[in-house]
């Protein structure tokens, strides 16, 4: 995937989610509204009904306290004997005495005639001795209840003379009040916008890793290519000479032009044996050897491997065997071929002297295999990523070194499979030393 498509990718993207987030917002503030106009129309309308109630009670009460004073034959004045205390809580002065049972008789016929059918407590007061004469729970609707004991809730008016109260016990008093606003309306909204975005950031993550793969993957291609490209027209290079005419008569020259053969042909055969490694990593299950492997005998077969080019570049390839014991149980081919990399990194990532080291000692009922070099050295932030697939130290590009990036993550790969670790110590300009842990054989004399 280009730059260009990966911007238009995360262009669009943004544009939807921050399209998504902006519609959501939008919905919210609209749901809002509307439900703020509900709740005031609900509000309204609660008021109003309230009111209409309020004003059926009052008439009711009027009605009532009028017929205890028609039936008293009492004279007295009427003129704002009802008084409503609370939303749910109304007083009536008659200054007058009032049989309870005629009460509560006046108060369910007017409370009826005017389809008041709310249950409703009464108690009549007398306010010179300061208390409740009598008092009872009536419900209109089922005749049954009757609980006096809720008089509790009968409030005395600070007001001289009789007078009676009536409390509506199931008319919430904070009726008046609005009710609080519903959280579900923003959580969904706001779920949803976090998966959105999280899915946008995974799939972003996913996209970049792609990409970073695939560049990857062009580099290792180039990179084979042409390190495959060199040997090949050096030998075609170097058959043409040998296929001219009379240059048998040179034996000289055709013992060159056959070494360069050769040595390329070399050269071919391991970077086909590198890409082989990385096949073999690649199937689904790595099929392991298991035999008894001296460790000390592979050393030193890698070491006679790479004593002539050591020599050559006069460099030192030395070795510190201090382990007792040194057997492990794993594949000869594969543990060989771990050692053979790491030292040829030694010998590859030093440019200037060559000075090796591999040294072995026993610690904590493992083998300790170290390669030591005093080369180029790793900086810190390359130290994390040279066991990956295919990485290698950037180095802006200039590639004087060959290679695919394959060699530590196969290394890495067969240190694990063998059921050991391995770790890197390193200072740029100073060296770097691999150390690779195995667990011994104990069967081993
Ligand atoms: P390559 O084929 O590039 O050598 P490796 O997987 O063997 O691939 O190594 C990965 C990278 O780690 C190399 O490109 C190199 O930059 C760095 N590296 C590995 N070994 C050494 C070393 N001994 N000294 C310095 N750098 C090293």
């Amino acid at each position: 995937m280009s730059r260009r498509t990966i911007a238009t990718v995360i262009l669009l993207a943004t544009l939807s989610v921050v399209g998504v987030v902006l519609t959501q917002v939008l919905w919210l503030d609209r749901a809002f509204n509307v439900q703020k106009q509900e709740a005031e129309l609900h509000l309204r309308q609660q008021q109003q009904l309230d009111k209409q109630f309020n004003d059926r009670v009052t008439i009711a009460l009027t009605a009532v306290a009028e017929k205890i004073l028609s039936i008293n034959k009492d004279p007295s004045d009427l003129y704002d004997a009802v008084k409503q205390a609370r939303p749910n809580y109304f007083a009536v002065a008659i200054n007058d005495t009032v049989h309870p049972y005629l009460l509560e008789a006046l108060l369910r016929k007017e409370f009826m005639r005017r389809n008041i059918v709310d249950d409703f407590e009464y108690g009549i007061y007398d306010c010179f001795t300061d208390s409740v004469v009598y008092g009872n729970y009536v419900s209109l609707l089922d005749s049954t209840v009757a609980d006096t004991a809720r008089h509790s809730q009968l409030l005395k008016l600070d007001k001289d003379g009789h007078y009676f109260g009536v409390y509506f016990p199931r008319r919430n008093s904070s009726l008046w009040e609005p009710k609080p606003r519903s959280r579900a309306t923003w959580i969904y909204p706001a779920i949803v916008t976090l998966i959105v975005f999280g899915f946008f950031a995974y799939s972003l993550l996913v996209i970049l890793r792609q990409k970073r793969l695939s560049e990857i993957k062009n580099d290792f291609i180039g990179n084979m290519t042409h390190e495959l490209k060199t040997p090949i027209s050096t030998i075609a290079l170097s058959s043409e000479v040998l296929c001219e005419p009379g240059i048998e008569r040179e034996p000289e020259r055709l013992r060159m032009y056959a070494g360069i053969i050769r040595s390329e042909n070399e050269r071919l055969r391991t970077q086909v044996e590198r890409v082989l490694q990385l096949a073999t990593l690649d199937r689904e299950n790595l099929a392991l050897k298991r035999e008894r492997v001296d460790l000390h005998a592979i050393i030193g077969e890698v070491c006679a491997s790479f004593a002539v080019q050591v020599k050559e570049r006069s460099g030192t390839l030395g070795t510190d065997l201090q382990a007792q014991r040194h057997t492990v149980t794993g594949d000869t081919v594969h543990l060989t071929n771990m050692l053979f990399n790491l030292v040829d990194n030694a010998v590859k990532y030093s440019p200037g002297l060559v000075e090796v080291t591999i040294a072995t000692r026993n610690e904590g009922g493992q083998l300790c295999i170290s390669v030591r070099d005093r080369g180029l050295g790793i900086r810190r932030e390359d130290q994390r990523h040279v066991f990956e697939r295919f990485y290698r130290v950037p180095t802006g590009n200039v590639h004087n070194v060959k290679g695919f990036g394959l060699g530590l993550h196969y290394v890495q790969q067969i240190v694990h499979a063998h059921g050991g670790t391995i770790g890197l110590a390193s200072e740029p300009g100073a060296g770097s030393t691999f150390t690779i842990r195995l667990p011994i054989n104990h069967d081993a004399a």
